[in-house]
């Protein structure tokens, strides 16, 4: 399927989701995940309209970014080494995966200016997972605040492979109420405002959770297109 017609299928989706639980399509940013597929059908779905782009690999973000010309807000969705900031960080605008001391201290020496990043919370606790587990989320953020490169605008979750409605929702309400928390401290680096949560298989749900930014991947533009 082309990507226009899958992106009206999600956009129906988004809609239906915002009107259940009284929100504004405005405050969801789609997140097209690139990871799967070539740079041509990254472009069509940039000429779509899906101008945030994610990838979760410093080469393949690299690649990418290097070769396409359209305008593009780029997203860090996947674990980054420390060693690969330099690599990336001045392609990118979003790094949604922190949750090391020593990535922060990379971004804070390489980059120019301010990067938005989300925490990522391992809210589930499954052991295959990235992320800080809850409690450790407000003393990892608070220890932030010397990085003035750093800005943590968000949290951010991988919600386990099920398709059992009520746990996924547990999960992504635990993050919201995370959130609302570290909201509460009103620290001037950590506004944590956001929450980037569902992807191709509960993005409506997470979205009737509260999410901000989902993150959509094989239901946008597939997973191997060529
Ligand atoms: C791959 C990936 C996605 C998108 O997954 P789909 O299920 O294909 O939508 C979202 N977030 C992260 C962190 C990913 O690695």
């Amino acid at each position: 399927m082309d990507v226009r017609s899958n992106l009206k299928t999600i956009e129906e989706n988004i809609e239906r989701a915002c009107e259940k639980v009284n929100r504004k399509r405005e405050e969801i940013t789609i997140i097209g995940v690139t990871k799967y597929v070539t740079i041509e059908r990254t472009e069509e779905a940039i000429r779509a309209g899906i101008t945030n782009i994610g990838e979760n690999r410093a080469e393949e973000l690299t690649r990418k970014y290097n070769s396409i010309d359209n305008e593009a807000t780029w997203h860090f969705i996947g674990t980054l080494q420390s060693r690969k900031v330099k690599d990336v960080i001045d392609k990118i605008n979003v790094i949604h995966s922190l949750d090391r001391l020593s990535v922060a201290k990379q971004i804070d020496k390489r980059a120019n200016s301010p990067i938005e990043c989300f925490i990522q919370v391992n809210v589930s606790g499954e052991e295959s997972k990235h992320g800080l587990s809850p409690e450790e989320t407000l003393p990892f953020i608070k220890q932030l605040e010397s990085y003035e490169k750093v800005r943590v605008v968000g949290l951010m979750t991988m919600a386990p492979h099920v398709t059992d409605e009520a746990l996924l929702r547990k999960v992504f309400r635990d993050l919201a109420e995370l959130r609302d928390s570290i909201q509460r401290e009103q620290l001037a680096h950590a506004p944590c405002a956001y929450l980037s949560m569902g992807m191709s298989n509960d993005y409506e749900l997470a979205i009737e959770e509260g999410a901000t930014h989902i993150r959509i991947g094989s239901k946008l533009v597939g997973t191997n297109e060529t």
